[in-house]
């Protein structure tokens, strides 16, 4: 039994859901104690719960401590099974949270799965839908699984009621990646979703990120959502690059300015396009799973250069060497340049 201490480093939600996915993978029974310690409020949460539930349906686990609030679980995964699945959270907590909790073992797992999500697809604090679409799954292809995503419905907080549909092929052992450059500029754009709020506001949002970062006004678009349940506004940015793209959102809320929201992109957009690296800060710590399973399983793994990292990136690289045996390496290039090296362990 691995014991994880989830006030380590981060503290948050990111500690036990990757637990969870690690011990799907190896079969290795895992306590987290401390669940979300450094979170105003910490144990588990409605969509923590999900995944929770999420995970043990997938790995016919034995559970214990699976309540809201609680701060300390056990799970002892039996049966790693791939399938139809649906999981609705009940609120708008963020259901691509609960993909990533479950996604890295049905990419590994022995045949193909469908999971439906309900809940929230375009969350503050949690990757939207569209990163994981356009940033997250096309670099897990090449590692070779194949995810192909939906969105029949977003869902924004606090309404929730979105609805994503994903596919998930496994494609035997995952490969190495390597990404050290992102390659020439090939498209940007940014699209504003308005959900049952004003279309000015999305409107203002892509005429401050399109004058601020000198695009041409065809990069903007703004989107109508009309299936959505509730009011929402996410701002979306997608950076195209020969090698990557990487995707960042803003999102509106209620007295928060439309330009204020913008503002917030054009700040992420410009952190990563004057740094010059492939992988973002976001991308850089989902990235570190499925590269590290790859690693464990001594044929994938690989090399990313990004920012300066992240709390969660850190605290993400120590919880993937509780559970496997491999090698991690972390060169600081310079002040917002980091490479980040996942390696079997016998890789010298
Ligand atoms: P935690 O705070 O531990 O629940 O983890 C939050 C996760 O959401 C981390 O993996 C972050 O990288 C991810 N995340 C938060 N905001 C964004 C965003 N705007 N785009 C992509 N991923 C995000």
């Amino acid at each position: 039994m691995i014991t994880i201490d989830g006030s380590q480093g981060e503290g948050g939600g990111q500690i036990v859901r990757s637990s969870l996915a690690l011990s799907l993978v190896t079969g290795q029974p895992v306590t987290i104690e401390n669940v979300r310690a450094k979170r105003s409020r910490p144990g588990l949460m409605r969509q923590h719960l999900t995944a929770f539930q999420a995970a043990a349906e997938i790995g016919k686990a034995v559970v214990e401590g699976d309540a809201i609030g609680s701060s300390k679980v056990m799970f002892h995964p039996h049966e790693l099974s791939a399938g139809e699945y649906n999981f609705n959270i009940g609120t708008a907590g963020s259901t691509m949270l609960v993909l990533q909790t479950v996604l890295p073992a049905l990419m590994v797992a022995d045949g193909p799965s469908q999971v439906i999500l309900e809940g929230g697809t375009h969350n503050p604090f949690a990757p939207p839908f569209d990163f994981l679409q356009k940033a997250y799954a096309p670099l897990v292809a090449r590692l070779s699984p194949k995810i192909e995503m939906t969105l029949e419905r977003p869902g924004f907080y606090p309404a929730g009621g979105g609805r994503a549909i994903v596919s998930i092929e496994p494609a035997g052992q995952l490969k190495t990646i390597s990404l050290l450059d992102r390659g020439s500029l090939s498209r940007r754009s940014v699209r504003a979703l308005v959900s049952n709020l004003p279309a000015h506001i999305g409107e203002r949002e892509c005429r401050r990120v399109i004058n601020k970062c000198n695009w041409g006004q065809e990069s903007g678009t703004v989107e109508e959502v009309t299936n959505a349940r509730g009011p929402g506004n996410a701002l979306i940015v997608e950076i195209e690059s020969q090698h990557v793209t990487e995707v960042f959102t803003s999102f509106g809320e209620k007295g928060r300015p439309a330009e204020a929201v913008a503002e917030k992109c054009v700040k992420q957009v410009r952190r990563y396009l004057k740094g010059d690296v492939p992988v973002g800060e976001y991308l850089a710590d989902q990235l570190i799973l499925p590269l590290a399973i790859g690693a464990g399983q001594g044929t994938g793994g690989g090399r990313f250069r990004t920012l300066s990292l992240s709390p969660h990136s850190t605290t993400h690289l120590d919880v993937v060497q509780r559970f496997l045996d491999i090698q991690v390496e972390v060169e600081e290039k310079d002040r917002d340049e980091t490479i980040v090296s996942i390696q079997p362990a016998t890789t010298k």
